[in-house]
């Protein structure tokens, strides 16, 4: 499965914004963006000439940088939310937020998504008692998120639960069995990911 390869700090820093891409990392002094909070490259402390265009490039490259996906994936879920119906930048996050991994990392059982992807396709989780190994697999209201018996992740599920602060309020988390549930979709307004909607489906309905 191709995946972006580009130095994970790099793309916080071209954004502008903490993506939170390495797991514990983010949260210390250690985190790029609080040492070089400018662009990487030899104009990163240039002046950039804002477009409306590159506003909403930007935004899209953010949000398709904080799930993790590649452009062809992302444009995919675009053109899912667009057929849906009601408001097509609702549809897209609430997709994104309920693939598998992004559940996974959401319940914090892992320190980040990229390592919630390694921890599902690596089938240590299953979903209503079955073995999913796909990321992008979309969960719903009242499954069951849980990591197998036996599964020889425990101890960096365990370590990811101390890191975690708190849990989106569409989710129900059992740090100590290990399991959580979905409770219901996920409403705009509980979903804090840092992206203006509004801009990417400009972006692409051009
Ligand atoms: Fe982004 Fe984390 Fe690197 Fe900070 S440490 S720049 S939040 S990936």
């Amino acid at each position: 499965m191709a995946r972006d390869r580009s130095p994970k700090c790099k793309q916080c820093r071209r954004e502008g914004i903490k993506l939170f891409l390495k797991g514990e990392r983010c949260l210390t002094e250690k985190c790029a963006i609080e040492r070089r909070s400018y662009p990487p490259g030899e104009h990163g402390r240039g002046r950039i000439k804002q477009s409306e265009y590159l506003m909403q490039l930007r935004e899209k490259q953010k949000a398709r940088r904080y799930y993790g996906l590649l452009e062809t994936q992302f444009r995919t879920y675009y053109e899912k939310a667009n057929k849906q119906g009601g408001i097509t930048g609702d549809n897209l996050l609430r997709m994104l937020e309920t693939r598998l991994d992004n559940v996974v990392y959401r319940l914090g059982f892992a320190a980040s998504r990229a390592q919630a992807r390694q921890l599902v396709r690596h089938g240590h989780f299953s979903v209503n008692g079955g073995r999913v190994n796909i990321p992008s697999y979309q969960v719903k209201p009242d499954d069951l998120v849980s990591l197998k018996t036996g599964s020889g992740a425990e101890q960096i599920v365990r370590d990811a639960t101390d890191l975690t602060a708190a849990v989106a309020p569409w989710l129900q988390a059992d740090h100590d069995g290990l399991s959580g549930t979905v409770l219901k979709w996920p409403e705009r307004a509980e979903i804090d990911t840092p992206v203006s909607e509004q801009l990417i489906v400009e972006l692409y309905s051009k």
